[in-house]
């Protein structure tokens, strides 16, 4: 069988170009080797994290929350496994919604390993061994990622774990231990801290969220600590052990004491690697940079002309939204068009609660690169829809240039910050000025205020709640 276009991977960087790619009229096959469509995300990334966020959250708030709105109910008990099954209905029926779009949009779906036999021939082996091959003109690779870990930890996927156990465990843990105090050890030590587990948090880093603006990850950690999170900072893990039902793990700390934590379980948390493995691309002639990430240049092609690469297998942020932007990218361009990515305003959002979220520069960065700016924050506890809920804590910081106004970074901590922060990438996708955001009548009361306050006081100094 002959297609024009052959995705290697069905996560959202594969299906999403898919679909685009049978828009344009294109004949699409997607290959993808487990029984369900929509890759990590759907499967056990973003879908399932959340949907086991939410719960834990509604279970936090009739604990914590609902005694301040005059709600007494009786305590409440968790049923995990129900939990865990809803979480599981939910991946269920967005792989199959996925499954229905690609026979809605014509495209062939192939179950099983793909690998290259040349640049325009790819083999499917199923699990019973048998396959086949099919040619393409061009060639999508979105095979994504795996768990990174360190060389020294025995990974038993029962009590040392990666993200895709913790999503599917059979109890709450007593300890959890988390090395990582990235994105995933966050949501996940969320998740269980808040249906009663103890959490400990090893970052080797001097911050959690290293990469984020520093004022937030300050501001997070504090509120986390709040929650009962507790913090390892600056901890390089030595080892990790387990015995029976306990796990040992070792750190020394910024003097070079060695600090012990002993828990039920640990979770490695410590960032994910590109998936390459089986996908044969020798046999294609497609290169892999230092980081054996795959090799493409700024159209996303790689050394073989035909044959693309798209989202967590390449180099940028491991973001599904990133994965699907390069998938109608990789698409219209092979349609003949010319698309184009921002990759500086692709938001980033931790759905820890309060919830994350930055695009643009940091604080940090514009330092570094000699940029002039000004900032301005503007506290969640000064707004009146803050305090009808009771999700007081964060602020929104907008930094903009110091001569021109143009906003360059929005950073926010704060309740429904994933949602909010897209105005903040619509200005800036548009060059507004801290003056436009500011001069823009937001809805009152409502989260959003913080954000024209914020640019308000970027602006000129003079914040009008504050
Ligand atoms: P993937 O989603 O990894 O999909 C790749 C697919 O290719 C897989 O299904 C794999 O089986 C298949 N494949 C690999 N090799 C072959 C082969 N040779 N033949 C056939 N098939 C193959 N990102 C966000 O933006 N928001 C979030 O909230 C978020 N939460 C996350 C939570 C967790 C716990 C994790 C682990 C990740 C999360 N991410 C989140 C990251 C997000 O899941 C990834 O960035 C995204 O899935 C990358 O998409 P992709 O299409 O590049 O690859
Ligand atoms: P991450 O890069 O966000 O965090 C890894 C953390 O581990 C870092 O803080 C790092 O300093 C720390 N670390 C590394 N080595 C260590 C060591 N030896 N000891 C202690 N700490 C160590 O990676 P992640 O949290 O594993 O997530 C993987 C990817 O998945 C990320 O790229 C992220 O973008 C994506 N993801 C996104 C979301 C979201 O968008 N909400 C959610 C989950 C995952």
């Amino acid at each position: 069988m002959k297609y024009d276009i052959i995705v290697i991977g069905s996560g959202p960087g594969g299906y999403i170009a898919a679909i685009r790619a049978s828009q344009l009229g294109k004949k699409v096959a997607i290959i993808e080797k487990y029984k369900t469509l929509g890759g990590t995300c759907t499967n056990v990334g973003c879908i399932p994290s959340k949907a086991l966020l939410d719960s834990s959250h509604h279970y936090y708030d009739a604990i914590h929350h609902f005694d301040t709105h005059g709600i007494s109910i009786e305590t409440p008990k968790i049923d995990f496994s129900k939990m865990v099954e809803r979480k599981a209905n939910i991946v269920e029926t967005t792989t199959v919604g996925i499954k229905y779009l690609m026979d809605k949009n014509n495209i062939d779906v192939f179950e099983g390993l793909g690998s290259f036999v040349d640049a325009t021939h790819v083999k499917i082996t199923k699990d019973d061994g048998t396959a086949e091959t099919i040619e393409g003109t061009n060639i999508i690779i979105a095979t994504g990622s795996k768990p990174a870990t360190l060389p020294f930890i025995n990974l038993d996927k029962e009590r040392i774990i990666t993200s895709t156990e913790a999503l599917k465990l059979k109890e709450v843990p007593k300890h959890l231990i988390v090395i990582g105090g990235g994105v995933i050890g966050l949501e996940l030590g969320s998740v269980y801290k808040r249906l009663g587990a103890e959490v400990t948090v090893v970052e080797y880093a001097p911050k959690i969220t290293p990469t984020m603006d520093a004022d937030v990850s300050k501001e997070l950690q504090k509120v986390l600590k709040k929650q009962g999170m507790k913090f390892a900072i600056s901890h390089g893990v030595t080892s990790v052990e387990r015995n029976g039902d306990e796990v040992l793990v070792k750190a020394t700390d910024k003097k070079g004491r060695e600090v012990e934590f002993t828990g039920d379980y640990c979770l490695v948390a410590v960032g994910r690697k590109p998936f390459t493995e089986g996908l044969g691309l020798e046999n294609a002639g497609v290169q892999l940079n230092e980081r054996n990430q795959v090799e493409v240049n700024d159209h996303l092609q790689t050394s073989v002309s035909n044959i693309y690469a798209i989202g967590d297998v390449v180099k940028g942020a491991m973001l599904a939204h990133k994965a699907e932007e390069e998938g109608v990218v990789v698409a219209e361009y092979l349609a003949g068009q010319k698309p184009h990515i921002d990759y500086n305003l692709i938001p980033g959002v931790v759905y820890t609660w309060p919830e994350v979220a930055a695009v643009g520069k940091t604080e940090e960065e514009l330092k570094e690169a000699g940029v002039n700016y000004k900032a301005g924050k503007f506290s969640m506890r000064a707004l009146g829809r803050s305090r009808a809920s009771g999700d007081i804590d964060g602020f929104v910081k907008v930094l903009a240039d110091t001569t021109t106004d143009e906003i360059l970074g929005v950073h926010i901590v704060g309740a429904r910050a994933a949602d909010l922060i897209m105005e903040a990438a619509v200005a800036m996708e548009y060059r507004a000025s801290a003056e436009d955001l500011a001069r823009i009548c937001h809805g009152h009361p409502t989260y959003s205020e913080a954000i024209k306050e914020a640019a308000k006081a970027a602006w000129d100094g003079k914040p009008l709640n504050a």
